[in-house]
């Protein structure tokens, strides 16, 4: 029997995507998943299902989701090898993916057979899609989108590969001990990895150290690098597959193994430990994630891991290319898209490649290579500007430090041609900084060889126009451009939100998942009583699924009838998380002092989520001050659980979606220019909370959309911000100005949230009067106006479900479909091959 047979004679699955599967893929039937799930419990997992456990039947079921993918994965890559169509290498050092198993039985269409096969089993199957640990593999947001766009761009169709880092350990997991974080290693491949395939064949040779030398070869030079160690870099292939659309791309992420070559070489010598620590020392390259958000270290290591990953995945896509290819054609077949500065180190590759490898001349090479690149920057902080110490890069590249140093003597004499000998704007425009010491500033590299630079949100494209990169605007200005990010709304609304989902597609049928801007067709919906009752139901309903969550991870709830207050991101002093704190202490400390009756406090539940940085100690500071805030707030009898604080550990992109579902108010409060962008916004507005938020990042296009009266603004706008910093910023003015501000910090300082012991928040107190860089105390007064707007907006609970579905109907635009079709328009330039 053929699949084609089983769809055709099952009336279910007639029009299933997967109903044209190739012969080979299992029948698309209960019957057939079951038959196929038992298969690889007793082949793969070699146990009987009476004796299996729960990870056996975890990896069982993955296996299964996956054989119904396989062919059409593997025509997938015969097709894109065959075709030859340009196709997009995204290269990103993080990729924050979320479980696989619910993304693929939702994207294979295969969510309803799988459940009731496993049920004709006895098994239900949220308990197997709950063993899942999540892979990690990136920070937050910069990883986080990397995903989405994965995802969108098998839902499109576009040619294309993610290439990035199999790290063996992830983000790391928090747990709180008296109230601070500590980390703990995520060892998420500890249990089996079902989703990955392994190519040690397919392995490329990374090198490192080492010298150049040159040669004058019939009168032309040619510089060749003798380095003096090198590494493997092994792929392994995970699938993407599309919603629905029968689809598959890959994920191609490399794993470092020692080579055998600089092993030999010690072992011969007769040094055992040393060949074992020699092999330890190369598979430490993709080890581990740097926990860093926004603040690199400019650790040697992590140059090894941005080096590795890009050298591998240039070779890789070079070797697919038929062996006769014209190179000087690489920008019909490529474009290379930078995620942030990480990979950046990817363009003197390309030309090392080009010129000392495949003996192109160097112009020949440079104009291909400014063809096949193109940079995102996600950032406005200056210290997230990514620079290596030219000391660490030539001793790690020296071929290509010199390759940057040509790169950046013809870049400048270019500057020159155009501006004469402005020796100001030549050292400011250098791709090498000369303080505090010389090195290689890495998005200027990446701004000098893209063929497009993008911000991702108008307002971040337009500041790093104005504010980032000023003098590269001016000098490139044709190469700046705007994509505003996006999430997908296949896991943050799909998956995350299966009430509203059934909601969604009964009102507007089932094309949304794919066409976000359909949602628009929800906005008479939200005039119609008996909708918006539905709609109230589902959030009160994913309150409820929530604290299943909570109560089972970490012991909490949210209150009854509580406002859902939520604030999950990455814990930066710059997104403001203190802001929320002093918000919350006020409300406290007028209730207990008695100047307002407790019974006119809003019941609140006010939701913290966010790991900081190991090394980032104010941001654990303030984990350590939302913990002893929260053990206060939830235990004085004074408050009549009327406010509540909950710090669940370990924010992730599991816990994410069962928290977003439920919010009432989504908290995007940074300082106004600080955030590029922001995406927890987008997913929040897209499940009906509405935002309490500054004018920053994509916040601007999200209260553009949905209206005014449909959006808690509060705050200085960036220009605001930026005069307050020319005139000289005076916090402890505002403090001696503003007597509610006054309590708030006072109370802080007081001990009183510290069991009396006035030094543990002293650091942070001092911080916010003497220093607040990032403006906490000017917006204070704002702030709290704001949150009464809020209160009074909730207690007409009717209107504020009106507002919530508006927020939905009109935030179709931050699909990361519409962000992918954006890069394909103003960047990519690749047909789209569905
Ligand atoms: C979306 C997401 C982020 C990014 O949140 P921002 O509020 O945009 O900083 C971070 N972490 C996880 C787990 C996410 O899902």
């Amino acid at each position: 029997m053929t699949p084609a047979d089983t769809a055709a004679t099952h009336p279910l699955h007639a029009t299933h995507p997967l109903a044209l599967a190739p012969v080979g893929a299992p029948p698309l039937t209960v019957d057939g998943f079951v038959a196929q799930f038992l298969h690889n419990l007793n082949y793969d997992g070699g146990v009987t299902l009476s004796a299996s456990s729960t990870n056996d039947r975890y990896l069982a079921l993955a296996c299964t989701v996956r054989d119904y993918l396989m062919a059409r994965w593997l025509e997938d890559q015969r097709a894109q090898l065959q075709h030859q169509a340009k196709s997009v290498c995204y290269l990103s050092a993080e990729y924050l993916l979320g479980r696989q198993l619910d993304n693929d039985l939702i994207a294979s269409g295969l969510a309803e057979i799988a459940t009731e096969a496993l049920a004709t089993c006895g098994i239900d199957i949220a308990e197997l899609r709950g063993h899942e640990i999540e892979p990690g593999l990136g920070n937050g947001g910069l990883g986080r989108l990397a995903a989405c766009f994965v995802d969108s761009l098998a839902t499109l169709g576009v040619p294309s590969t993610g290439y990035g880092i199999r790290y063996e350990y992830g983000i790391f997991r928090q747990t709180f001990e008296d109230g601070q974080q500590v980390e703990q290693p995520d060892a998420w491949l500890a249990l089996g990895s079902p989703w990955e395939f392994p190519h040690p064949e397919q392995a490329q040779t990374i090198s490192f150290g080492g010298a150049t030398s040159t040669s004058d070869d019939a009168g032309v030079t040619r510089t060749r690098w003798t380095p003096a160690w090198t590494v493997h870099a092994v792929p392994y292939n995970y699938m993407v597959p599309g919603f629905q659309n029968g689809r598959v791309n890959t994920l191609r992420l490399w794993s470092a193994v020692a080579t055998d070559a600089f092993d030999l070489r010690i072992f011969n010598a007769g040094d055992y430990e040393q060949a074992v620590r020699a092999q330890t020392f190369a598979e430490n390259i993709s080890k581990v994630l740097y926990p860093e958000d926004s603040t690199p270290q400019g650790k040697e290591l992590r140059l090894q891991q941005q080096y590795f990953f890009v050298a591998a995945s240039i070779a890789d896509f070079l070797d697919r290319l038929p062996a006769d290819f014209d190179l000087a054609r690489l920008p019909d077949r490529v474009i290379f898209q930078l995620n942030d500065t990480h990979p950046v180190i990817a363009v003197p590759e390309l030309m090392r490649v080009l010129v000392d490898e495949r003996g192109m001349d160097w112009d020949a090479a440079w104009a291909i290579a400014q063809q096949c690149f193109a940079y995102t920057c996600h950032t406005l902080l200056p210290e997230a500007l990514e620079v290596w110490p030219v000391e660490l890069l030539g001793r790690l590249l020296p071929r290509h430090l010199e390759i940057v140093y040509r790169i950046n003597e013809e870049f400048l004499a270019a500057v020159r041609a155009r501006y004469g000998d402005d020796e100001m704007r030549i050292r400011d425009m250098s791709i090498i900084a000369e303080f505090p010491e010389r090195s290689v500033r890495m998005a200027y590299l990446a701004a000098v060889a893209g063929s497009r630079v993008n911000g991702v949100a108008e307002l971040h494209s337009q500041l790093l126009r104005e504010r980032v990169l000023p003098a590269f605007a001016e000098f490139f200005p044709q190469k700046f451009t705007n994509v505003t990010n996006g999430v997908t709304p296949r896991r943050f609304l799909r998956l995350a939100n299966p009430g509203l989902s059934a909601l969604l597609t009964e009102a507007l049928g089932d094309g949304w998942v794919t066409d976000l801007d359909r949602l628009r067709g929800l906005e008479p919906f939200a005039e119609d009583p008996s909708f918006r009752a539905a709609f109230a139901e589902v959030k009160a309903a994913n309150k409820r699924r929530l604290n299943d969550v909570l109560q089972a991870r970490d012991g909490m709830a949210v209150g009854d009838g509580h406002l859902v207050d939520v604030m999950v991101k990455r814990l930066h002093e710059y997104k403001r998380q203190l802001l929320k704190v002093l918000h919350v202490v006020s409300s406290y400390e007028s209730v207990v002092s008695g100047r307002i009756p407790v019974s006119a406090l809003q019941p609140r539940t006010v939701l913290f989520g966010a790991k900081a940085a190991p090394g980032y100690t104010m941001a654990k500071r303030i984990i350590h001050l939302i913990n002893a805030v929260g053990s206060v707030v939830n235990t004085d009898p004074r408050l009549d659980g009327r406010l509540q604080v909950l710090f669940p550990p370990n924010y992730n992109v599991t816990l994410a979606e069962s928290v977003i579902p439920a919010a009432d108010l989504s908290e995007q409060i940074s300082l106004a220019g600080k955030e590029a962008s922001g995406t927890g916004n987008m997913k929040f507005a897209l499940n009906g909370a509405l935002t309490i938020g500054t004018d920053d990042g994509a916040n601007v296009e999200i209260r553009e959309l949905v209206g005014d009266d449909n959006f808690f603004l509060f705050g200085m706008a960036e220009p605001e911000v930026d005069r307050l910093d020319r005139a000289g910023y005076r916090p402890s003015e505002v403090y001696q100005a503003d007597a509610e501000l006054r309590r708030a910090i006072d109370l802080i300082a007081s001990g009183a949230l510290s069991g009396g012991d006035r030094s543990v928040f002293e650091p942070i107190v001092s911080n916010l009067l003497y220093e607040d860089r990032f403006m906490v105390l000017a917006d204070f007064s704002a702030y709290v106006a704001a949150q009464a707007r809020v209160d009074a907006a909730y207690a007409d609970q009717d209107a504020w479900t009106r507002s919530a579905i508006l927020n939905v109907a009109r935030c179709g635009f931050f699909s990361s479909d519409r962000s992918i079709r954006d890069y394909i328009d103003r960047i990519w330039h690749t047909p789209p091959t569905l």
